[in-house]
Parts: structure tokens; sequence; C-alpha cells
């Protein structure tokens, strides 16, 4: 079977690339085993502002511009739920770092010129808030469910895992099983560690846990981020989390972050409260905080993109654009996201 492109992963990355890769008349089949996604965990959000410090993502202006639009038009923008962030300041200091981080030009459109004195409804903000304008979050995992529903019922969609050793490469492009292809692109995630060819990219699993709470009455409109996020996902359902760190011992939820977690929500609404769910992923990062793409110094029918552990909702879109005008139009990649500033041959 003769396709352009073999896909290795379905997560936002994978997914993005088909949406590109159709819009572009490209035929293509998917690889993905469903066992370690991190995408189908995520929240969702997207937000260029560095909440922390008030500065700008990189490539913010860009990532908004391609992304949004893109999740808009996907399934009538189904996936979508606009909502602003409410910044929630733990000290009167932070007040004055939200009103230095307006003065930066690509910041003040997402940032509200004044900050909030007054308590939100049911939440406690002794010190105030800023709104962050122009956010929302995707429903990652129905988007995924969704796309993955129409690509079986065209055969685009393979659920297995993709065995490195059956793939050839010849002068004309892959052969793997049945398929041949000019190009195979890997999106594996944290998997890429098993890729003989793209193992030595710096990935680093970032392992993230959240609750899921039904809190009845706390009636939450937009996000609220203070040392935690609390997402409203509809009819007083509630994400808290998601919890960040680089050592851990296993794949799996914990009791300490379950208790780490409630707490903090505690910090924030005297409302009871029940546990629905406790989760965990991980994130594939990367220490510069910037993803990877690019194909193989080697082997031009080789390529990946990886890395969207942090804003994985902004950049997936943008990425697969990118490197599908890379592999047919010779356009370049950003110098800033290539994999060869790590992979020397
Ligand atoms: C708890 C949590 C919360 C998050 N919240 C947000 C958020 O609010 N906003 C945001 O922007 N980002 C968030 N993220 C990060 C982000 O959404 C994801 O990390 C990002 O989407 C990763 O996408 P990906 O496609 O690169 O990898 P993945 O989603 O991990 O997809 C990789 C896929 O490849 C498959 N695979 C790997 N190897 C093979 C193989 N050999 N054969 C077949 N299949 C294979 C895996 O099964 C998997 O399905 C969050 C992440 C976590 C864990």
């Amino acid at each position: 079977m003769q396709h352009d492109v073999l896909i290795v992963g379905f997560g936002l990355a994978g997914w993005a690339l088909t949406e590109v890769l159709k819009q572009e008349g490209k035929s293509f089949v998917v690889f993905d085993a469903k066992k370690q996604s991190s995408s189908s965990v995520a929240t969702g959000i997207y937000n260029p502002v560095v909440l922390k410090r008030f500065t700008a993502v990189t490539h913010a202006q860009e990532l908004m511009n391609f992304s949004i639009p893109f999740y808009a038009n996907t399934a009538n923008g189904k996936f979508q739920h606009p909502m602003s962030i409410y910044r929630v300041f733990a000290k009167a200091a932070e007040q004055n770092k939200w009103m230095e981080g307006l003065g930066n030009t690509a910041l003040s459109p997402y940032m509200s010129s004044k900050v909030h004195e007054q308590n939100i409804h049911n939440i406690v903000t002794p010190h105030g808030f800023g709104e962050v304008l122009h956010t929302g979050r995707i429903d990652v995992n129905g988007l995924l469910h969704h796309a993955i529903h129409n690509l079986i019922k065209t055969h685009s969609f393979a659920q297995e895992q993709f065995d490195y050793d059956v793939l050839k490469i010849t002068s004309g492009g892959i052969v793997y099983k049945q398929w041949t292809a000019k190009h195979i692109i890997f999106a594996e995630g944290v998997g890429v560690k098993h890729n003989p060819w793209f193992a030595t990219l710096p990935i680093v699993p970032n392992k993230g846990e959240w609750l899921e709470v039904l809190c009845k009455g706390l009636q939450l409109t937009q996000m609220i981020k203070g040392s935690v996020f609390i997402v409203p996902l509809g009819n007083d359902r509630y994400r808290v989390g998601a919890t960040y760190a680089r050592t851990f011992e296993s794949s799996t939820p914990t009791a300490a972050n379950r208790t780490w977690l409630i707490n903090q929500f505690q910090k924030y609404t005297k409302l009871p409260f029940e546990v629905l769910f406790h989760g965990a992923g991980l994130r594939p990062t990367v220490p510069d905080r910037r993803p990877v793409i690019g194909t193989h110094p080697n082997f031009r029918s080789l390529s990946c993109v990886n890395g969207l552990g942090s804003r994985g909702v902004l950049w997936a879109p943008f990425l697969a654009y990118q490197l599908v005008k890379h592999l047919y139009s010779d356009t370049p990649l950003p110098e800033n996201l290539q994999t060869t500033r790590f992979m020397t041959f």
C-alpha cells in the first residue's frame, strides 16, 4: 500500500500532522498502540502567558494566531472551550509584577489592564487577581477520540505498536510491512526513547498528576490559577492540577500528591467537594522548554515532532504545519526548534 506519509504516534502532535496532511491532499497511515499517551490526559489549557513570571512564551503571537483558529475549524470548534484565566495573586507584590508584564507589547492583548480586588464567587483571593484573556481549554481526549473514529472509517489508523526493526529505508523512501511511503514522521512523545534514529533527543518525562472533583455550588465559569489550576469541566466538575515532577518512582498516581492537590483546592474554596478521579501522565519535555522538529540528518525520509510537554496545545498545529511545509515546499524550519540543536552526526 503506497502512501505519502506514515505517522507513528497519535497524540496532539500526530493528530495535527494528519489535519495538515489532509489539507495538503496527502495520503497517510497512523500507527498508535494507545498505551502511554500524554495528550489524552492533558488538561488542554491554551495560554500564551508564562503565569509565574508574566512573560510571553516563545513564538506566543504566532502560536495564538495559527493554532487557535486551527482548533476552531476542527469539528466546528466542538472541542474548544474559550474561557479566561483568573491569575490569583499569592501576595500583594505580585500585583506590581502583573503591571510590569502589561508593559510588554506581546502580552498586553492577553492581560487585563487592571487588577481585580474583589473575591471571585466562592473563591478566596485576599490579594486580588488579574484576568488573562483569549485563553481556553481544548478537550484533547474528546478531540483525539473523534479523530480516531474518522481515521478508522478511512482505513488510515492502525492500532498497533510500531516495530522499528521492521522499517526499511530505501532510496525512494521507506517500507514498513505492507506499507510504503516517501516519508515517515515519528511523534511518539516519551516513547521516542525506543526509536533508534531519534532516541538521542533529550526528551525528559515530566510526571503530572491531577484530580477531578465535584464541588456543588462553586459555579466557576473561568479557570483559576493559583498554586494549581482549577478548570471548570461543566456541571460543577473541576480539574485540579497538574503537578510537575522530573523525578518519580512510578508513572501511576500517588497518595502524597492526592493529599497535596486536595490541600491546594481547599486553599481556594471553603465548599465541600468529592474527588471523582485521580490520574497521572508523562509529559515529553525538553530542557530548553522548546519542542523539536526536523528530518534526520542522514535519512531525509525520517522526521520527528516531539517535546510538546509544555504548551503542547499551542505548539501542535503550528509544528505540524511547519514540518509539512518543510517536507513538501522545502521551507526552512525555525532554527530554534530544530532537532539539529541536539543531534550531531
Ligand atoms: C497531566 C498533564 C496535563 C497537561 N496539561 C496541559 C495543558 O493544560 N496544556 C497544554 O498545552 N499541554 C498540557 N500537557 C502537555 C501536552 O498536552 C502533552 O504533553 C502533549 O500533547 C504531548 O503530545 P505528543 O503527541 O507529543 O505525545 P503523546 O500525547 O504522548 O502521544 C504519543 C503517542 O505515541 C504513541 N507511541 C509511542 N511509541 C509508539 C510506538 N512505537 N508504536 C505506536 N505508538 C507509539 C503513544 O501510545 C502515544 O499515543 C499536559 C500533560 C500532562 C501529562
